[in-house]
């Protein structure tokens, strides 16, 4: 049996898959079960920061499980406390962590601290989480509903209650009211269209909520790991949330989820917890991928990188002004706006048939999420295949 006839066979059709079998790969290229080669620009939608098969991150995870790979939260973890500590100082807030597995189990923690912090502020128990419009927090029952996309809330109902969806940062305001607990938001909308919020609007609403006490939860799992050029989005937008949450690029291919907050003393023992979260493997590789970005990013390589793949997107969007109507993302979270559903649907098939891999995302957005550490000729190579693409439309 083929993989494709396995797979069609044991595995649940929640994925609508491409025909295609990756068996390798480098930095930022791939090759398939035929040897045919792919430049990444998807890095496994925003996971693989450090490049595929990176050395270091694969020799400090070998090096780790011949020693030891899980023992549960009930001790004390040398990569997990040595990973909260890199990534609380590579964000310089005054934080701590909790570990768990995914973006939307860090999400759940967030809206757990946020909850619990209501509870113990005040008399009137405060639990409304207010979301954005064409937001995109995660799969789980709760997450899927603080996602603002009605599309997503079929099915599964009943939902827990309380998430409120504002169509704007500017429309936030008057949703504000004694029962609500928190607002979360993406700084850069990844799954919604890579739309990046005004800062000087997102800085009104941080300053706003802190006068009111009601915590800031800032979904970083895709902006999150220096994706956008800091830490954390929320540096590049000078604020100071009251939670964060990271996952995809900041584990670099192994799942995590981390919540981070200011918010030290709102969980006890016991209110919250996960048997796998932050354990030797997934640490380690935390500790791994924010050891090489942070040293990239001191020596102006993430900089360097990131300003040529923009030119390089730039030159790219002006020879194909007829297809794409906007550049829109911050850093190497970037996108194009197509003209139109279908024209987006033929470039991905094209550009994949050429050997370049993108993603799409909301809003008839061709979206670029490649490894921070891409070489130029990586880059240069991605570009050409998609040149191609473009004349094969
Ligand atoms: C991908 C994503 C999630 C969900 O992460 P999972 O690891 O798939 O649970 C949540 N929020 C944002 C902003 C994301 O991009």
């Amino acid at each position: 049996m083929t993989i494709e006839a396995i797979d069609k066979k044991y595995v649940l059709p929640t994925y609508g898959r491409s025909a295609v079998e990756f068996v390798s790969a480098k930095n930022a290229t791939l090759r398939d079960s035929d040897n045919k080669k792919y430049i990444d620009f998807t890095s496994g939608i925003g996971v693989v920061s450090v490049g595929h098969a990176n050395e270091r991150v694969t020799q400090a995870l070998c090096t780790q499980l011949a020693k030891i790979t899980h023992i549960s939260n009930l001790y004390y973890i040398a990569p997990q406390a040595n990973a909260a500590q890199k990534v609380v100082q590579a964000s310089g807030y005054d934080m701590q962590c909790f570990f768990g597995n995914s973006g939307a189990e860090a999400n759940e923690g967030a809206i757990k601290i946020a909850r619990k912090h209501g509870e113990r502020n005040g008399e009137i128990k405060r639990y409304k989480i207010i979301t954005l419009k064409h937001s995109f927090h995660g799969r789980t029952i709760t997450t899927v509903k603080a996602t603002g996309q009605e599309a997503m809330h079929n099915y599964f109902g009943p939902f827990p209650d309380g998430f409120v969806y504002a169509d704007t940062i500017d429309a936030i305001e008057s949703l504000l009211d004694d029962h609500t607990a928190g607002v979360m938001i993406e700084l850069i909308q990844g799954e919604g269209g890579v739309e990046p919020q005004n800062k000087a609007k997102v800085q009104a609403l941080a300053k706003l909520l802190k006068e009111k006490e009601i915590p800031l939860i800032v979904d970083e799992v895709q902006t999150g790991a220096y994706r956008t050029g800091a830490f954390t989005a929320s540096q590049l937008y000078e604020i100071e949330p009251e939670i964060i949450t990271l996952a995809k690029g900041v584990g670099g291919g192994v799942p995590v989820g981390i919540v981070m907050t200011s918010l030290k003393n709102v969980l006890s023992a016991g209110d919250h917890g996960s048997t796998f979260g932050g354990n030797y493997l997934s640490a380690t590789a935390v500790c791994e991928v924010v050891d090489i970005l942070q040293e990239l990013d001191a020596k102006g390589v993430l900089q360097e990188t990131s300003d040529y793949f923009n030119k390089s997107l730039e030159k790219f969007y002006t020879n194909h002004q007829d297809t794409f109507t906007q550049k829109v993302g911050i850093g190497m979270m970037c996108g194009l706006r197509v003209k139109d559903a279908q024209t987006l649907t033929s470039i991905l098939s094209k550009a994949q048939e050429n050997g370049v891999m993108l993603l799409k995302a909301g809003r008839n957005t061709l979206r670029f999420l490649p490894p921070l550490t891409i070489t130029k000729e990586e880059i240069d190579e991605g570009f050409q295949a998609l040149n191609s693409a473009m004349s094969d439309l």
